[in-house]
């Protein structure tokens, strides 16, 4: 590794051109129209994960979350305009494409005349100066584009040889690089690691918002259903009690269970936790019980999807055993190894603690000009717009604040 000495010096860096760092930017270059804002992501082109959010159509905010209006408010000045919210009171740009999104950021960070640094990777940060100046390390990523028209995609170059760094200082910092989830958009931690190495206490971290995995014996049972989907009451049992509960679809995969409410309960799963799922949530056991015997319905396969009632009948070994089959009906229990990887998943819980920044700021209680955002705080919303809002507020809020203090600008 060899070092280049560089003498540029920023009034505010902001590391991650994602959710919070764009909002950051804006705020920051809108509070302070002179200062010397620099804007740096690892990947080729800003905003990567809004891209993929929502399924493309990035589910933006929702009306039950904390900073809707701050968040709605905020776009809306980028000429931004929304659906009215679904039945969950999810939001989307009314366009539903999350590049709608992603161009409003850019277009206003053009306009405000911010730097922005694609293709440069930091890899680490220090403080200089007594704490009134930090460095930033970095290295610039070469890519080459692949394909052709929409196929069109950017890949790592292969290049040979020693990994050249150079160094950029700044007066304030603001580390929004996200967590560890998603790596496939650049999201790789680093910011925990750039926040550790200031002393800053880490909270252990963990995929969230994404399937969740059948323990072996689970696994024989239930890999069966892969492909299966089924409305149902799902229940996360600790140490004999249910903690949480969610209704909605589920989706049967071949390794585990996944879909929305799934989702939401990996957002709790602890190690050991197991879940009994409810296929026929509207009715009592004793219900089912009487519908099956009478014969008023066509078996099982009139109450659960065919593929679930096979399975039910073979784990009770008899088609004519009522009782137990309504049993098992309303709770079927799943043995759970653990979450998927981070590749399947939407957000990261644990991070640096919250504790650790001004609520009202961002900027971290020890050392001043630092602000962490987004993701990289302990903050893991539920499914449905609740953690780009949280990211989104907390880079407009900093960016109101940095700079302020010293007045540099
Ligand atoms: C597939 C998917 C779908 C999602 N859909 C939704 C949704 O619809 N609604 C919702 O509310 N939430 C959704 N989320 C979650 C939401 O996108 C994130 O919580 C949010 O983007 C976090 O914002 P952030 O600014 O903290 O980090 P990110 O948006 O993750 O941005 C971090 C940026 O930092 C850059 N970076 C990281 N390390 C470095 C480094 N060392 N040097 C330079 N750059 C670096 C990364 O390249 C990245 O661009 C989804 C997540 C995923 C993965």
């Amino acid at each position: 590794m060899s070092i280049s000495e560089s003498d540029d010096i920023y009034d505010c860096v902001i590391i991650g051109g994602g959710a919070s760092g764009l909002a950051c930017a804006i705020s920051t270059a809108r509070t302070y129209p002179k200062a010397n804002i620099l804007v740096m992501d690892r990947n080729p082109e800003l905003g990567r994960k809004i891209l993929a959010s929502g399924n493309g159509k990035c589910n933006i905010d929702n009306v039950n979350a904390m900073h809707f209006e701050d968040v709605t408010t905020f776009f809306k000045s980028l000429g931004v305009i929304f659906t009215e919210p679904d039945s969950d009171g999810r939001v989307y740009p009314l366009s539903r494409q999350a590049s709608t999104i992603r161009d409003a950021c850019s277009k206003e960070l053009q306009r405000l005349g911010v730097k922005i640094k694609l293709c440069a990777e930091v890899k680490a940060v220090r403080i200089v100066d007594s704490s009134t100046t930090y460095e930033i390390d970095i290295h610039d990523i070469a890519y080459i584009k692949k394909g052709k028209g929409e196929k069109e995609r950017f890949v790592k170059a292969d290049v040979q040889g020693e990994e050249t760094l150079y160094q950029i200082r700044t007066q304030a910092i603001v580390i929004a690089t996200g967590g560890k989830a998603g790596p496939q958009f650049g999201c790789l931690g680093d910011g925990l690691d750039f926040a550790k190495s200031l002393g800053l206490e880490i909270i252990h971290t963990q995929p969230a918002l994404c399937p969740l995995i059948y323990d072996d014996r689970s696994y024989n049972n239930y890999e069966k259903l892969a492909g299966v989907r089924a409305m149902g009451q799902v229940n996360l049992v600790r140490d004999g009690h249910v903690i949480y509960t969610e209704f909605g679809e589920i989706q049967f995969t071949k390794s585990g269970i996944s879909g929305i409410c799934i989702f939401n309960v990996s957002n709790r799963y602890q190690q050991g936790d197991k879940l009994v799922l409810d296929l026929a949530p509207s009715m009592t056991e004793p219900a089912i019980g009487a519908l099956l015997k009478d014969k008023k319905v066509a078996g099982l396969e009139g109450i659960v999807h065919a593929r679930v009632a096979a399975l039910i009948y073979d784990m009770i070994g008899s088609k004519k055993a009522y009782e137990p089959l309504a049993k098992l009906v309303k709770s079927i229990t799943i043995g759970i190894k653990g979450t998927s990887g981070w590749g399947d998943a939407q957000v990261t819980r644990g991070g640096v603690q919250m504790s650790e920044v001004l609520s009202d700021t961002f900027e971290s209680v020890h050392h001043k000009g630092l602000y962490i955002l987004g993701e990289t705080l302990d903050y893991a919303g539920d499914s449905g717009g609740y953690n780009l809002d949280f990211a989104i507020y907390s880079g407009i809020v900093a960016g109101c604040h940095i700079l302020k203090k010293d007045n540099k600008c």
